[in-house]
């Protein structure tokens, strides 16, 4: 706790000193998931506020530092015999980037976004000041900071609730032949208490799966716990794909409860594959387990950023009312034609929130969401022109977009979405003019970037196929990543079984 506070004084003299001025900053924390294209300047440097400080079995709770990712956080409470109750799919994904930005997933049916899950965070303000936010105490930034992607303060600790862990997930897919199955089996099943996760893959409009988890400590003795995180694991979207290729029925099989958090993991869903097309190399077993390195997140969202590729990728997740969820999805097969998609279930969170949710009057406390990745158009002015068009049909089916990804709304659409008025009273409140707006954050100035592309070299030369590619696996490659998950404690060995 001493050199915790002791970092935060720095952080909160450097926040001080930007404040006095009158200089704005962002912050860096040594990783991230977001797509946006990232400005170095003036950069407050929070990465080493990184480690658990304590779990406590008894409160069932953990304090930690914004900086640990998933897959740290699992393994720090695994011991305990608990679990955080939302752990987003990829394992690098940050406690304070989930409070900040916007993260839930397949138990955010039931428990909502990753902060509904969070007890309290300390916070450095804009002039430096520290504060605690919670339910009881500065209510307001505690619930208007998250989503709000860092433009409130700077979360230094968080503390986190936990549930009971139980050591496998009995998985059950269900098959499905057309979109309206899909959405209505993954509503049904978010309805049964006994579903810990529910989400699904839509593998194209004629072929689905639905996937629910119920935690376990029972398997029956002929099953083989079924893991995803080893080279000669499969990737779970295609054994999902091939398990329900060919069946009408439900199939059971157990996966290892952190095996099941991560499952996506290794080709960060699907978007792994898209690097193999991209560099046109052979898609099978063998050459996933020859880069398996490479094909975990962390270093494919590495190799994206790096090689630029990541501007003419769509990357969005989306929030929408089921009831507009199947006509959205024939909008987007016809204008992207980008497959597999994700159906993830979500909580609403109460209004005011800077987090997705439904508009009008199809508004409910659950929503569907829709995980759109894949290649766009090449061509920059087709690229813009049809996120644009995305957006706008978004709008009109009563959805809305996570402010992860690239967002090109103009100023006044962008905040048509949100309580601006509540949000810029909170900035108001807690002095927070020095942190970037929020709309300047999440905004992607497409003529700005363009201009960038043509006038910087090193852009301009990793435009080119296949330089990009090969840059982006270098830099990876230097990142030093690829040792992450070949010494990561959570994984399943097979002398766990009893
Ligand atoms: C490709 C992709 C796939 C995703 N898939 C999933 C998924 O499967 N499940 C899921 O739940 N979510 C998913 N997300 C969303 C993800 O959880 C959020 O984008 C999350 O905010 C990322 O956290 P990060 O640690 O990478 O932080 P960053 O992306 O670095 O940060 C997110 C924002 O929070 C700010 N921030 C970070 N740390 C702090 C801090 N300590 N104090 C103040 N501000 C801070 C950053 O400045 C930034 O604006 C995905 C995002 C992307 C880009």
């Amino acid at each position: 706790m001493e050199r915790h506070q002791r970092v935060v004084s720095q952080v909160a003299a450097k926040v001080k000193d930007y404040f006095s001025r009158k200089e704005a900053f962002r912050i860096s924390h040594g990783s991230t998931n977001s797509t946006r294209p990232s400005i170095k300047k003036r950069v407050i440097d929070i990465s080493e506020l990184r480690n658990v400080l304590k779990v406590d079995s008894k409160s069932r709770t953990a304090l930690v530092e914004p900086n640990v990712p998933m897959d740290r956080l699992v393994e720090a409470t695994l011991p305990h015999g608990l679990v955080p109750p939302v752990v987003m799919e990829f394992p690098g994904i940050t406690v304070g980037g989930g409070y900040a930005g916007t993260a839930g997933e397949s138990s955010s049916f039931k428990y909502g976004f990753f902060d509904r899950t969070i007890n309290s965070v300390e916070m450095v303000l804009a002039d430096g000041e520290v504060v605690t936010a919670s339910e009881t105490q500065n209510e307001d930034l505690f619930r208007g900071a998250a989503g709000a992607v860092g433009t409130l303060g700077i979360t230094t600790l968080v503390e986190l609730q936990l549930i009971e862990a139980k050591r496998f997930v009995k998985t059950t897919y269900y098959p499905t032949t057309d979109v309206s199955a899909a959405i209505e089996q993954v509503e049904r099943q978010t309805k049964n208490g006994e579903n810990h996760y529910v989400d699904g893959i839509l593998f194209s409009k004629s072929h689905g799966a639905v996937i629910t988890g119920e935690m376990t400590n029972d398997i029956p003795a002929d099953a083989n716990p079924q893991t995803f995180s080893h080279p000669w694991d499969p990737w779970f979207y295609l054994h999902v794909e091939e398990k329900t290729r060919s069946i009408t029925s439900p199939v059971i099989e157990y996966i290892p409860l952190a095996e099941y958090m991560f499952r996506y993991d290794r080709g960060g869903f699907w978007v792994g594959r898209s690097a193999f097309k991209y560099m046109n190399f052979p898609f099978n077993k063998y050459t996933r387990w020859f880069l398996d390195d490479f094909c975990h997140t962390r270093m494919l969202y590495r190799a994206l950023q790096a090689s630029g590729e990541v501007s003419r990728y769509v990357v969005q997740d989306m929030a929408l009312p089921y009831p507009n969820a199947e006509k959205f999805i024939d909008y987007t097969a016809e204008t992207f034609n980008i497959w597999p998609m994700w159906l993830c279930p979500l909580k609403q969170s109460p209004q005011p929130t800077m987090h997705p949710h439904t508009k009008g009057n199809l508004a409910s406390d659950q929503m569907l969401n829709i995980g759109l990745w894949g290649f766009g158009p090449a061509n920059k002015d087709e690229y813009l022109q049809k996120n644009r068009q995305l957006e706008k049909r978004l709008g009109e089916f009563g959805g809305m977009k996570w402010l992860y990804a690239h967002t090109y709304y103009r100023e006044s659409e962008f905040w048509g979405q949100f309580d601006q008025q509540w949000h810029e009273g909170l900035r108001k409140k807690y002095r927070a003019n020095t942190f970037p707006a929020v709309y300047d954050k999440v905004h992607v100035d497409i003529e700005k970037y363009k201009k960038m592309t043509q006038s910087d070299w090193g852009l301009w030369m990793r435009s080119i196929w296949p330089l990009g590619g090969f840059w982006g696996l270098w830099k990876a490659m230097l990142s030093g990543d690829w040792r992450i998950a070949k010494t990561s404690s959570w994984r399943w060995r097979t002398s766990e079984r009893r």
